[in-house]
């Protein structure tokens, strides 16, 4: 009988897996947050993109997202963090990245993402990897957040560590 030892295989170390984190992170959360990380344990480089959108209104400018994102990777080479006012699939291909990274809560969040999902690869191939978020941030949204603060409520707690506003 013959056995193949994985010692024998020939294993290129020059691929390199990036995903794209893309989202409107507005602000950026701490559900968001323990996406990346999670993600980092099975890609090399995760780029986050701030989608940005002039008609789209923002409680934060995208400058001040790209400040709070900074601070809260500030020891993590492995991220990068970028704004976007393109097609999310054009950010992924500019920025060479062979996949998109999304997080999941809900059924709600499902429908949305799997159409989606399926629009990029049918366009360009890069397929979607989904996370589903870790039961105790299933409660945290951008949404509440931003609710929370028009009304002067102090939301340290839906934020990643390190990170002010
Ligand atoms: P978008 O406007 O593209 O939905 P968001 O900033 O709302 O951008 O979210 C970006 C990604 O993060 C989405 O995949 C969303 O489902 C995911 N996400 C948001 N909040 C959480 C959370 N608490 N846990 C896990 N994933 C989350």
């Amino acid at each position: 009988m013959k056995f193949l030892y994985a010692t024998n295989l020939q294993i290129p170390n020059t691929i390199m897996n990036r995903a794209i984190f893309p989202g409107t992170f507005d602000p950026f959360t701490i559900g968001h947050y323990s996406i990346v990380e999670r993600g980092l344990s099975f890609f090399d480089e995760i780029v986050i993109g701030i989608g940005f959108n002039q008609k789209k209104k923002t409680l934060f400018t995208v400058e001040k997202r790209l400040d709070m994102i900074q601070q809260a990777f500030a020891h993590e080479k492995r991220v990068k963090i970028m704004s976007y006012n393109s097609l999310t699939v054009d950010f992924a291909l500019s920025v060479q990245a062979n996949f998109v990274l999304r997080g999941l809560r809900s059924v709600g969040d499902f429908e949305y993402e799997r159409t989606i999902a399926d629009a990029n690869r049918k366009l360009t191939g890069i397929e979607t990897v989904i996370l589903f978020t870790e039961s105790k941030y299933s409660y945290i949204s951008s949404t509440v957040a931003r609710e929370l603060l028009t009304y002067g409520k102090d939301i340290s707690v839906f934020l990643p560590p390190n990170v002010k506003i």
